[in-house]
């Protein structure tokens, strides 16, 4: 059976939420595993500290959520090489519990 014949999520058993676009991409057992939708690398470091920026991502947790939400891509750079929004997204369903961060400054202490 080719990828093509393959049903929709069949490859999908035992992925996880990506922390920064929601859609059920990562394979926890890889930690450097790379998002299908968003380009967003897993990193414990980074979901730990959301709010600090740490490679490999170079940019916050935050940031990167409200750079999908706003333009399809953990970074606006990856958008212009990328295919659409709607093709990357097409096999993948979406944690319906995940929420972007709220900013920092509205987090009290
Ligand atoms: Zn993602």
């Amino acid at each position: 059976m080719t990828n093509e014949e393959k049903p929709p999520h069949a490859n999908l058993v035992g992925r996880v939420a990506c922390k920064c676009c929601g859609y059920i991409t990562m394979d926890p057992a890889e930690y450097d595993d790379q998002c299908a939708v968003c380009d967003w690398t897993q990193d414990d470091i980074q979901e730990r500290e959301p709010y600090e920026v740490h490679c490999p991502n170079g940019v916050t947790l935050r940031e990167a959520q409200q750079n999908f939400l706003r333009c399809g891509s953990y970074v606006p750079y990856y958008v212009s090489v990328r295919r659409p929004l709607a093709e990357r997204v097409a096999q993948y369903a979406r944690d319906p519990d995940w929420k972007p961060l709220p900013p920092l400054d509205s987090m009290s202490p």
